[in-house]
């Protein structure tokens, strides 16, 4: 399995996960045919906190709502999977969001950004840079097509883009 990384075009921030990721979210975005849907991120930072490492996708709780083009991500079961996941030995927890929205072009909505924003703030969730994953209907080299931002609680959304040129792990990420 090979890994996706992205970092910020200041380099400040950066994230990586595995392929095995991106297929579990290909097949919940498949399912969700013509609607949006979502869920959650789960994983761990390098221990520099530079690198978020996403470890697992979730399927949308059983109580969200959607549709074409909005979705409300539901709550049902997130507060068991992520004790469990706190509990169980390498200790991840939540990162951010995944959404589907099902058209050709990876945009996100100012809906996102501001649902982003209240995470980041949100005592709850205690994440103060929540990632933000878009997928879309369309197609990249046959994957599907997807961006990533990261979503600071004090700042502009900024996007991950995908390291290309010598490893970034001099800078950012540290050992991995
Ligand atoms: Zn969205």
């Amino acid at each position: 399995m090979t890994d996706w990384r992205g970092q910020t075009a200041d380099a400040s921030f950066a994230m990586k996960f595995d392929t095995s990721v991106l297929s579990t979210l290909d097949r919940y975005c498949l399912e969700a045919g013509s609607s949006e849907t979502g869920g959650i991120l789960i994983g761990r930072y390098s221990d520099d906190l530079s690198l978020a490492i996403v470890q697992e996708a979730t399927p949308p709780p059983t109580d969200s709502r959607r549709g074409r083009s909005w979705f409300v991500r539901g709550i049902n079961g997130l507060r068991d999977i992520l004790g469990k996941r706190w509990r169980a030995k390498d200790r991840t927890h939540y990162l951010g969001e995944w959404h589907f929205h099902p058209v050709d072009q990876v945009e996100p909505s100012s809906e996102d950004f501001d649902q982003m924003l209240k995470i980041s703030r949100s005592k709850e969730y205690d994440c103060r840079e929540p990632l933000l994953l878009i997928l879309s209907s369309g197609k990249h080299r046959r994957k599907r097509a997807f961006r990533a931002f990261v979503c600071p609680a004090g700042g502009e959304p900024k996007e991950l883009l995908p390291a290309s040129g010598p490893p970034i792990a001099t800078t950012v990420g540290g050992p991995s």
